[in-house]
């Protein structure tokens, strides 16, 4: 683990007076509890934009980075399926643009490139501190599964495979990370040592407050970090 990086990380937000990391940042931090995240890269111009994607190899994605901006996927700020150098070009426009019509104070840091995700079930990992327990973890399915039916579980840090195991078997639609009628069947023993991870990598960070990832994609050999949202201490 390399906690020099994660200070850095949290030393430039706290002088910029930022609590919210973005998401190349994010999954840096995350990157450093030992989960797998989707290669992130920040590019400041279009030309920039063209050569990290074909450095990356398409298909890419490209996201807004900016401070401001918490949902990136909202009004345009997220485009999926990047298959060509035109592609980036008519990308880069669109975001600019969609951010300057949404956003028009935001400040845009640039626009991510990254890796196209093979699909997979979709996951989420939670954290947020309780002012009496302290750390708690919480882990659901993604998408409308989570933000319409709020099927999740929770568990306070720190946690034993076991309580991670559980924490997976409780919620509703557990029968979907298990095969259900012919889906693919998603390696939970992988997911159970990613929440033992950040319940140890939580423990000894104390200035991470909140985190999102939000999704991870499932498969039935691993899993990774698709987007990733961290909130640190205001104070030091
Ligand atoms: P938001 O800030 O709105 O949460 P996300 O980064 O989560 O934005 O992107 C929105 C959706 O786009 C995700 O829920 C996921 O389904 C899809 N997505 C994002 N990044 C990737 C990627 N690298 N590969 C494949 N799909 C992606
Ligand atoms: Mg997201």
């Amino acid at each position: 683990m390399n906690n020099d990086l994660i200070k850095g990380i949290v030393n430039r937000a706290k002088e910029e007076n930022r609590t919210l990391l973005t998401e190349i940042e994010s999954k840096q931090v995350i990157a450093q509890a030992g989960l797998s995240v989707v290669e992130t890269k920040l590019a400041l111009t279009q030309q920039e934009a063209i050569a990290l994607s074909k450095n990356i190899g398409f298909p890419v994605v490209m996201k807004v980075i900016s401070p401001d901006i918490v949902h990136k996927s909202d009004g345009g700020g997220v485009v999926l399926n990047i298959k060509n150098e035109e592609e980036v070009v008519a990308a880069w426009n669109s975001i600019h643009a969609a951010a300057r019509g949404r956003f028009p104070k935001a400040n845009i840091l640039g626009i991510s490139v990254q890796k196209m995700a093979k699909p997979g079930t979709e996951v989420i990992i939670g954290m947020f501190t309780d002012r009496q327990f302290g750390p708690v973890l919480m882990f659901g399915l993604g998408g409308v599964l989570v933000e319409l039916l709020k099927d999740v579980s929770f568990r306070i840090v720190p946690l034993t495979t076991f309580d991670a195991r559980t924490m997976i078997r409780n919620i509703k639609g557990y029968p979907l990370l298990n095969g259900y009628r012919g889906r693919d069947v998603v390696n939970t023993e992988y997911l159970e040592k990613w929440l033992v991870s950040l319940s140890d990598f939580v423990k000894i960070h104390p200035e991470i407050k909140e985190f999102d990832l939000n999704p991870i994609f499932a498969y039935n050999d691993g899993a990774v970090v698709v987007d990733a949202r961290v909130i640190i201490e205001s104070k030091i």
